[in-house]
């Protein structure tokens, strides 16, 4: 039976979600030449590829990231795995008999046994002891209550585990670091990551939803400096590889766990003074991140910030000498930088060393690499004492300063377009398309016989360098004519000779 004409609103169009996006060719060739240039870089400084999940457990992000940070509050993707056979409770629902099958699904394991659900399940009873109470009085409203105080409690209950598509990708590094006791391995474990990074973000130019990321992290027993120099250098040098040019580096320290709170009371206290003066976004901050009020881009709040206390005259003796030696080591390496002591970074658990690489081009959005040192994360993730110290460059924005730089791609190159007549020489194109692609040519083979102009016409739109025209007679002689499509020159050769000119006339668009 046909299923008849689709109904209008089943023909619509489907475009892509607003805050994600397709990269298509010719731009992914310059994806694929960024993220290359990483992996040959980051491998010359031995750090090997680890390849995450894209979604890990809520718990991790809201551990790491820190509840009171933008990204968790409100920016991640978060869903439930898929629920047990228990059905949401209804109107025939006994609430003794859920209750009892709640208890039971929470040990043994059914229901995730997250302290949340915990919670409820205490509550749900109280509120059966209360609808009990309410029976045996025979008092209907409050029997109503109790009941709508129980339903309510019950639909709140995560069947699931809670899952977060990944907002950052260093919680998930240090995850499988403890998981995989990578600590055991010798010297420092130096590990790159490549790939998407989701957040609700607001769009915008350089602002997405599904984001890339390309990053970096070294984790082990020491902190030397040395270890965040040569991670800059490395930097550094993607962004010299990557063609890049324009990028400024800002480096500073945040302090540790024993400096760095003394100056954020210090800092809330001076803000508290000048809290008239400031916009509702760094009054709220005052009280849950005094730090992030440094971050403030409003052109009114700039004087006050200035002349507020600065972390650098703040750090204790031991972050004083780290901060010291970590410029001395890029003195060393012969690597600019500008000191920001406003770059406190918005997440938690950062300690230290702190970096920022902004690129021109990019109007608002100008920031494409941020990293520091996070030693204490391994510990509060539940793994063993572990310094550590990373970076994650944005890929999105590497690429929208290429090509802003007028670095963007050209169009993928067809070096030879196989251009067969005649039934006679299809079998022969199949099998020499297959040699010339062996040798590492991009060869085009029509899948269907076209009229020799037609032939042409295509090789030309598609931007091949070499027709090589192969008809009956060509196959019959065993010289196949090469036609050079810049400036329409031919030439009969054989297939060693082709070879062979092939390699040495592509040699410098292929290199
Ligand atoms: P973060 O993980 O917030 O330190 O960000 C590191 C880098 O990732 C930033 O410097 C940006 O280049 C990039 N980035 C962060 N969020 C986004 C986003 N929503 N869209 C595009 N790039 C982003």
């Amino acid at each position: 039976m046909s299923e008849g004409p689709a109904k209008k609103e089943d023909r619509r169009k489907f475009q892509a979600i607003k805050g994600v996006r397709d990269i298509l060719p010719p731009a992914s060739a310059l994806w694929n030449r960024v993220e290359q240039a990483a992996r040959d870089v980051f491998e010359s400084y031995n750090f090997a590829d680890i390849r995450l999940p894209i979604f890990e457990d809520t718990a991790l992000f809201s551990r790491s990231i820190g509840l009171e940070t933008d990204i968790v509050m409100k920016e991640t993707f978060t869903f439930d795995d898929k629920p047990p056979d228990l059905p949401r409770p209804n109107s025939f629902t006994d609430p003794e008999d859920y209750t009892a099958a709640i208890e039971h699904a929470l040990k043994t394991d059914q229901i995730p046994h997250t302290a949340e659900n915990q919670i409820i399940l205490d509550g749900l009873k109280y509120h059966l002891s209360d609808l009990r109470n309410a029976i045996e009085k025979s008092d209907f409203e409050a029997e109503e209550t109790a009941r709508a105080k129980w339903t309510a409690s019950a639909n709140d209950l995560r069947f699931g585990q809670p899952l977060t598509l990944r907002p950052e990708a260093t919680a998930s590094v240090c995850r499988a670091y403890i998981e995989h006791g990578m600590h055991t391995l010798p010297g420092n474990v130096k590990l790159y990551y490549i790939g998407p990074m989701f957040r609700r973000e607001r769009p915008q130019k350089g602002r997405y939803r599904q984001f890339y990321q390309i990053g970096a992290e070294v984790l082990g027993p020491s902190d030397a400096p040395a270890i965040d120099a040569e991670l800059i250098e490395m930097l550094v040098a993607f962004f010299d590889r990557a063609g890049l040019a324009q990028t400024h580096l800002f480096v500073n320290s945040i302090g540790c766990k024993d400096c760095r709170p003394k100056y954020v009371d210090l800092l809330r206290a001076e803000l508290q003074k000048v809290k008239d003066k400031l916009g509702p976004d760094s009054q709220r901050r005052i009280d849950t991140n005094p730090l992030r009020v440094l971050d403030s881009k409003l052109p009114e709040e700039q004087p006050i910030i200035e002349k507020l206390p600065r972390i650098a005259d703040h750090l204790c003796d031991a972050c004083k000498q780290h901060f010291a030696a970590l410029k001395d080591e890029l003195a060393l390496r012969g690597i600019a930088y500008e000191i920001n002591w406003r770059l406190v970074r918005g997440l938690d658990y950062y300690t230290r060393t702190t970096f920022e690489v902004t690129a021109a081009g990019l109007g608002s959005q100008n920031a494409v690499c941020g990293g520091g040192r996070y030693d204490g994360l391994v510990e509060l993730l539940g793994g063993p004492p572990t310094k550590g110290i990373g970076f994650a460059i944005g890929t999105d924005r590497v690429i929208l300063a290429l090509e802003d730089a007028g670095k963007g791609q050209p169009k993928p190159r067809v070096d030879v377009f196989l251009a067969w007549m005649g039934a006679a020489a299809y079998a022969p194109a199949v099998s020499l398309a297959r040699r010339l692609r062996r040798e590492g040519f991009a060869v085009e083979l029509p899948p269907e016989e076209m009229k020799f102009k037609k032939s042409l016409g295509l090789a030309d739109k598609l931007g091949a360098a070499f027709a090589l025209i192969l008809g009956e007679d060509e196959v019959a002689s065993g010289q196949l004519t090469l036609k050079r499509l810049s400036d329409g020159s031919q030439q009969k050769l054989a297939e060693p000779e082709l070879l062979a000119y092939l390699k040495s006339n592509l040699r410098d668009t292929r290199a």
